[in-house]
Parts: structure tokens; sequence; C-alpha cells
């Protein structure tokens, strides 16, 4: 067994686009007009070579890449399956007209050398439930990529929320497989809709950011089908992303990069992907090549390698460690990369950065994917004609999320996600543009956290409206390599907010808790006191904008939970399984646990054998807090809106594929609601998942906008596919004959309405 190395490269990646970007004015970055050219002009230097056919853009892809493969040089080869220097470079062979080409990360914003336009987080993009405007938000950074000259995005990232205290959470789309997938999908379609390749990460159940270069991921193959794979596979199957990135961690003691049941038997073969496999940035050990390629990864990154390294590579083939076949497989999947993003082609046209609309974009992602957890007696929306001044205080209330404050701060925005964006809306930017004056701002807490409740008290009389800003942020929230907790150790919100939220309510019954965070917060005792609470993410840049939009009613809140929000850690399975299920126990030689145990939350540098036992398996989010019979303070699915909606007329489609219904907007206001579909398995709910019995889950979903009075037959279609289990016993996919029940829905807790379904 093998254990990964530190990515040296990583921290460069983010301090060299702050060293070019100059001074930093507070809420603004200076623009530049060094940018790096854009990949595509196929000349090649050997005249031999001119109007070869794989340099003919009309010719089919795989002719292309055959000839191409045919022409190459053994040591050619060899350089194609390495990066060629700096942070994210590949490809530079004169010879046969391939020029450069830079990745980039950028889940949600472009990571560049200049400001670009940054997105809402991940998981606000999954609260939207929006596969169209998953596919908008792909097709902005597809666009901010070209414009900043970059070919590939290194996202999105699909891993699933396992433990809500996953460093990485807020990067992702949350808990559930199918809809993870979903919105993984639409990204992709919109990414590489600009002809740039979008790099699925990270395969596969690379789930906690904790001692994340050392972690063996030790979960079944049902577990590892059914749930931690399942959204590679939907965007495999719906997508086709170009590029998939293998993480730091192994699966069942096989690094992720060496992992041929993954890469090969799973991806390839069952999903069918054609992708180049794209390590994560270090996760390819030295003297670990062969293991590498025969384990289906394809490309090492990021690298500089020297004609002794690729002599190297060569001699593998000679000694009979890699198969002929096995590198040029590996060379042809990433030719093909090279080909889709246009590498040997003419340049196209570069789309400008800040389009209009990229702005209008962000601000309707952040509008989509705020949840209104809680909005008692119509507390919100605010009335203009009767909120006019209001008091804006809080920790987030005026933080920026996605851009530096000051140089040594970098690390500190979340991690590789990290963007740079011209300008960012804070909460209280957003309030002032729309009040002007009439907002005001007091301190929620004195130096050393103590509250003067007094001034806090007569502030919130003295205004229309209370808006408190609070959550978590970036020290919680982050990625392994920003600072020595890489997962967070706890679900409370920090410092007082629950006590001044509800002394703030009591002086004013119209009060609003408004909170950011990527991740589960324990929110029982603020959500108690606030009257109206909504849940704004990580919003990108416009989303003090869209806070405004919000909380004055021009847009109904229509995000809804893509996690379960428990009360306590204990609540999730996961958690109580204890050191073993999370975050891992290290092991000795002899193969048994070490007798004393490090603290493995500390470090994600931390070396050794750590095994994570997924002994919750299948028992995943808002599963396990069903199979439990734990009530959570809100529930997957979850979210209000200042409209109602009606469901009626539920049936299955004459086909039996789909289930029908009719969702009419009862409400004063338009709106749009994410209409859910369980399916519930026949006969008693299985209380241990540790056979293969199905568990109740989500099969289908749709996000459906109506003006006020408005109906709309609303079709959702599901696969029976979805329905059946992976059987270890049996080796393969068992369908569970009998009586299905699935169930339209407006969250997984509340059920309007139920169809039967007959599985043959
Ligand atoms: C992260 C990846 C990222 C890469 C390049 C790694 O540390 O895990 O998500 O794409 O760095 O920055």
């Amino acid at each position: 067994m093998r254990l990964q190395q530190p990515a040296r490269h990583w921290a460069l990646g983010l301090i060299v686009p702050l060293l070019l970007q100059g001074p930093v004015r507070a809420g603004q970055f200076a623009e530049s007009a060094a940018l790096p050219p854009l990949a595509g002009v196929g000349v090649p230097t050997d005249p031999a070579l001119v109007g070869a056919p794989y340099l003919d853009p009309a010719r089919p892809l795989e002719v292309r890449v055959d000839d191409l493969l045919a022409r190459l040089t053994p040591q050619e080869k060899a350089s194609l399956l390495h990066g060629s220097g700096g942070f994210a470079d590949y490809g530079g062979i004169g010879r046969i007209g391939l020029p450069r080409i830079v990745m980039t990360d950028g889940p949600q914003g472009v990571r560049a050398e200049v400001p670009t336009t940054a997105l809402p987080s991940g998981i606000a993009l999954a609260a939207s439930w929006n596969t169209g405007l998953a596919e908008r938000y792909g097709a902005l950074l597809g666009r901010d990529a070209k414009a900043t000259g970059h070919r590939v995005l290194l996202g999105p990232g699909v891993n699933l929320a396992r433990t809500p205290l996953n460093g990485r959470n807020f990067e992702y789309f949350g808990e559930d497989p199918l809809l993870a997938g979903k919105i993984a999908a639409g990204y992709i379609r919109g990414v590489q809709s600009e002809g740039v390749a979008a790099c699925i990460k990270h395969l596969v159940a690379n789930d906690q950011e904790s001692a994340r270069l050392a972690a063996s991921s030790e979960l079944d193959e049902r577990t590892l089908r059914e749930f931690h794979l399942r959204p590679f596979e939907i965007a495999v199957r719906e997508a086709g992303p170009w590029a998939v990135m293998p993480g730091y961690n192994r699966v069942r003691g096989v690094a992720a990069v060496d992992n041929a049941h993954v890469n090969r038997t799973l991806m390839r073969e069952a999903a069918g992907s054609d992708a180049a496999f794209v390590s994560d940035w270090g996760a390819w050990d030295d003297g670990a090549d062969a293991a590498a390629l025969n384990g289906g990864t394809t490309l090492r990154m990021p690298f500089d390698a020297d004609a002794k390294y690729d002599r190297g590579l060569l001699e593998l083939v000679r000694r009979g460690q890699v198969a002929q076949p096995t590198l040029d497989e590996a060379v042809r999947r990433n030719l093909r990369l090279l080909f889709r993003v246009g590498a040997f082609d003419p340049a196209g046209a570069v789309p400008p950065r800040h389009a209009a609309g990229n702005a209008a974009l962000a601000r309707q992602a952040a509008l989509e994917g705020a949840v209104l957890l809680k909005n008692d007696g119509a507390t919100l929306p605010f009335d203009p004609a009767r909120v006019k001044r209001v008091l804006v205080l809080g920790p987030n209330a005026d933080r920026r999320f996605t851009m530096a404050q000051g140089g040594d701060e970098l690390l500190k925005l979340g991690g590789s996600g990290a963007t740079f964006p011209v300008q960012e809306i804070t909460a209280l930017a957003g309030l002032r543009e729309r009040l002007g004056a009439q907002v005001i701002g007091y301190p929620w807490q004195l130096a050393g956290g103590k509250l003067d409740r007094d001034g806090l008290a007569l502030a919130a009389r003295a205004v229309d409206a209370v808006v408190f800003v609070g959550g978590i942020d970036f020290s919680f929230d982050h990625e392994g390599n920003s600072g020595e907790r890489p997962d967070k150790t706890t679900l409370a919100l920090p410092g007082p907010q629950a006590e001044v939220v509800k002394l703030l309510a009591a002086a004013n019954p119209r009060t609003v808790a408004v909170l950011a965070g990527g991740s589960p917060m324990a929110l029982g005792e603020l959500a108690a006191a606030a009257p109206a609470l909504l849940l704004q993410w990580y919003p990108g840049q416009e989303g003090g904008r869209a806070l405004a939009d919000l909380l004055f009613g021009d847009v109904s809140p229509s995000g809804k939970l893509p996690f379960t929000l428990g009360k306590r850690l204990a609540d999730w399975r996961v958690h109580r399984l204890g050191a073993a299920a999370y975050p891992g126990l290290l092991f000795g030689k002899d193969g048994k646990p070490a007798r004393k145990q490090p603290d493995l939350t500390r470090s994600q540098y931390f070396r050794g054998d750590v095994r994570v036992a997924y002994l919750e398996g299948p028992a995943l989010g808002y599963r396990g807090f069903e199979l439990d019979g734990i009530a959570p303070d809100f529930a997957f699915g979850h979210g209000l809106s200042y409209t109602r909606f009606d469901y009626s007329d539920a049936r299955l489609s004459a086909d039996g594929g789909a289930v029908t219904f009719t969702l009419r907007n009862a409400g004063p206001r338009a709106g749009a609601e994410v209409v859910q579909l369980y399916a519930r398995p026949p006969g008693t709910a299985a209380t241990v998942p540790e056979n293969d019995r199905p568990l109740r889950g989500l099969v289908g979903f749709a996000k459906v906008r109506l003006e006020p009075g408005e109906s709309r037959v609303v079709t959702l279609p599901f696969r029976a596919a979805d329905l059946a289990t992976w059987s270890d016993a049996r080796r393969g996919w068992r369908s569970w004959p009998g009586a299905w029940t699935l169930e339209v829905a407006a969250s997984s807790q509340d059920v309007r309405a139920t169809v039967g379904f007959d599985q043959p």
C-alpha cells in the first residue's frame, strides 16, 4: 500500500494570481490586461504533418484521434501522459502543432489572473434544484474560462455530504446522489457547450478533508455503486464529462489514481466514460507510474518532466509492467480531450469577461438557491411601503466571501475554489443600494464577545425591521489545504448568535435571520428565536442584491435544502458509529488499529494507513434520519415560498415511466416550486440497510415556475433502474417486484400525493 504525497503545487496556484493582481482596494480588484493566450492554432513545425487528417476540424473526432495517435513518436506519447510545468499546463508539442493548454479551478467562478464572475457556491446551485440554471451557470464558467485562456475547468465536485463536517460540502451538491448527479450533468453540459472541458471530481468517496491524503474509504460495493459513485455515473450518462479527476483518497486501500475497479470497471465499462482521467494535484505519486496507468488514470497533474522521466515511462512498456495498449489507451483519451477543447483548431472568438448578463446570472443563481426555512406570521416579504429603516448587523453582514481581504487571507477563501471578482456586494451593501441611508448598522457583539443588550434592543426598536446576517464562513467550510483544521469540528454557530437573535426578535417582531454557510449547522435555538430564517449559502458576487430582492418580495424564494439539517451531530448515523466511521482510524503494520490514535481532524497532511469505515452504508443523509426515526430541524427538500402551491390529480403515466399531476399556484405571488418524487419500496421499511433491501429515496424532481392562479400539468419521469439495488451476493443489480409507492412531495417529509406502481 502506498501513501499519497501532499500536493505541493497547490498553494502556488492561489498565490500567483494574487501577486499578479497587484494592490487590492477594499471591495474591488484591479483589472489587468495580461491574459494567457488561448489554445488552438495547430500549425505543426514538422512540414510532413501539414495537411494531415488530424488537423482537419471537419473530420470525426475518433478519426482525428486515431490519425494523430499513429503519427506520435514514443517520446511524444510519454509526454502526453503528464502536465508540462506550471500549476496547470498541459501539452505544448510544436512538431504536431499542439499548443500548451492551461487548466484552472473554478467550481464556482473561474480562478484566474484577472477578475471573473463569482457565482454562488456549488451547494447553493444544488439548492436551486434547477438543472437549466446549472447549465447556464456552467456555460458562464465555460465562457469565463475561455476569456481567461483556459480550456479545462476543474469542476464540478460531486462528492456527497456523508458527514456535515466535511470541509468541502460547500463546493459540492448535497447528500442525494440523484440531485447531485443531475445538477452536475447540467453544469457539465453548460461548460462543454462552450468548448471547454469539465473535469468532474473527486472520484470517489473523497468525503472528508481531515487526513485527506491518507484516508482509505472502506465502503461496500452497494454503498459505492448506489450512492457515492452514482452522481458520477449520472453525469457520465447525461452529459459525458471530457475529464474525470481521481482524488487524493484511497478506495478500499487502493489509491483512487490506481483504482482499476473504479476507473475502469465502474467508470469506463459500466458507465461508459470516454474521458481523460486527470489525477488530483499531486495524487499520482513518484514511483507509481505503472500503478496509475494500469489503474486507469491517464494524465499526471501537475507535472514538469524531463526526457529521463519520459524514457522511464516507455521503459515500463519494455519491461512488461504496462501493456502497450494500456499506454495507448491513456494517450488516446488525452488526445480526445485535446481535440474536444479545440487545441488543434483555429482559435475561435474570445468571449468578453464581465459580459452583459454575467452579473445578472450570478444574481439569479443567488435568488434561486436561497432557502426560506421559516416564515412565521408572514414576516417576509417586507412591505416596501412600511419598511424603510432597517437595522443590519451580524458577523456576516458585511463579509465578502469571494475576494481576498489581504494577501495572507487567500487560503481562507475556501481553498482551490476561490474566485476573484471585480466586486462583491455584501448583504449590507445590497440593502444600502436599495434603502440608502435608512440602513443602520450596529455592532452585534462587543470586543471579547460581550453583548450590549440594552443597545441592541434600543437599536432594534428604532427601526421598521431587523436583518441579522450570521451563520459561518470559510474558517469553518474550507478545503483541507487551508489551515490546520481541515474539516469543521462542530455544527454550532460561532458566538452568541442565537442569543442575539432572541434579543432582537423580542425588541422587534419583524426580525429576519439570514445565514451564510455551506454545510449543515445546528440551527435549533436560533431558528426558534427568529420569526423568519433565510439560508443564503455563499451567494457569490451579487449576494447582497439578491438578498434585497428576496427580503422585499421582488422574487419569492424557491430554493430547497440539498441536505438534512439535523439538530446535533449524533443525529447522523455516521457520527454515532465512532471514530472508525469518522474521521477514521490509523492502522498499524499488523493490520490492526494502532493503540494510540492521533487526532486525525487536525491535518490534511496526516500520513499513515488511515481507514474510514463507511459503516452507515446507504443510511446517508435523509435516508439515515428516516431509518433511525430521527426528526431533523429541517428536512431534506424543505423550503418555503411567499406563495402557495396545490398538488392534485396525481397519476401514473400511461407508459408507467412517469408520474403526472397538476400543480397550481394558489397564492398571491409568482413563484417557483421544486416538486419531488420519492419511491417507497414494497413491504415494511428495512430497519437495517446491511441487507440489500432498497430504501425510500428521491427518483425525480423538477422546478416549476407559475404566475398567481396559474396551473400546469407536471410530468416527473423516473427510471426503473433507480429502483434496483446492488446485491453483493448476486454480484449484480436486483430489482424488487411488488407494490411500490411513488410519493409526490414538496419536501422529503411533506408528501402531497401518492401513486401506486407495480414493479413486475
Ligand atoms: C483539489 C482539487 C483542485 C486541485 C487544483 C486539489 O488540491 O483537491 O479540487 O482542482 O487541487 O487546484
